[in-house]
């Protein structure tokens, strides 16, 4: 595996990629990587040619600075994750060396970003866009793979590859999770041992709201839920939204064949903890 730190060793390693026509699988990702990382490297090989990640703490995308700065650093075991999943070049920037003296672009999604994470974190998916647009056209790749744990995020950036007129294909991936439920994330290394414990009650609550949707109304559901944290006292619900699966708009009622998608932020041990449950 190659590791790159700058932009120009990322551009000649790909160049010479690209002149034999290899296609090119990428991975973006934050670091602290984990199982469900490991569950988008497994697709990302098996489906390209080279397969190429990144390990980057955007600062841009944080709109609050005690979270970047708390944010798990990793990266001699990312480095073995990465080797052990067959990938061919690893790129870990620095921010300069991503960002330099560039002025950094401001993006804007409409209603996508009008809801949830949009809301909560206020120029988070610009953030986003600036580093995910600057891998796409580095690293020349021809399909992108996105966990569908970050819901509102694989929207967002399918509005951006066509707002950029990219050519890549960008793949929804679906969540990987703990034995007991817990979706895997980078943040959950932050929980202590008896929030860790508490933190599957987000899937199972979610599950069994789904387990009755034929039987309630949507307004039901959304009740059910918010009512099911209100009575454990160790969580803040941040949001929970049932929104159509495409425009993320909220949903009063169901349309026929309307694909609907409940997505959650909530708090447990200052943690800031996401997940999505699939309705219809
Ligand atoms: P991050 O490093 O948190 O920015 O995540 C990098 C990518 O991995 C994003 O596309 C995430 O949605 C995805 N990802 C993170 N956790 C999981 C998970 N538990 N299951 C599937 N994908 C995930």
């Amino acid at each position: 595996m190659k590791i790159c730190r700058t932009v120009e060793e990322l551009l000649s390693n790909v160049n010479t990629l690209k002149q034999s026509n290899k296609t090119i699988g990428l991975v973006p990702t934050m670091g602290a990587l984990h199982n469900g990382h490991a569950s988008l490297f497994v697709r990302a090989r098996k489906e390209n040619d080279v397969f190429i990640s990144s390990v980057f703490v955007n600062p841009v995308q944080f709109n609050n600075k005690e979270d970047f700065e708390k944010y798990p650093r990793t990266e001699e075991n990312d480095i073995r994750l990465l080797e052990e999943n067959g990938c061919d070049i690893v790129f870990i920037p620095t921010a300069e060396e991503v960002y330099g003296n560039e002025e950094i672009e401001e993006f804007h999604f409409g209603e996508l970003e009008q809801v949830m994470e949009g809301i909560q974190r206020p120029g988070h998916f610009s953030g986003v866009a600036n580093i995910v647009s600057r891998l796409f056209i580095w690293t020349m790749a021809d399909r992108a793979y996105f966990g569908e744990k970050d819901y509102q995020q694989i929207a967002i950036i399918k509005d951006m590859v066509r707002q950029k007129g990219f050519n890549i294909e960008i793949v929804p991936c679906p969540i990987y999770r703990d034995e007991d439920g817990l979706a895997t994330s980078s943040r959950n290394m932050r929980l202590s041992e008896d929030a860790r414990k508490i933190a599957p009650k987000i899937h199972q609550i979610l599950l069994n709201s789904f387990r009755q949707k034929d039987n309630l109304s949507i307004n039901q559901i959304q009740a059910y839920v918010e009512d099911e944290f209100k009575k454990i006292k160790e969580f803040e619900l941040e949001y929970f939204c049932i929104v159509d699966d495409t425009t993320l708009q909220p949903v009063k009622q169901r349309q026929i064949n309307q694909g609907i998608v409940g997505c959650i932020a909530v708090w447990l041990d200052g943690v800031r903890l996401i997940d999505i449950q699939r309705y219809w």
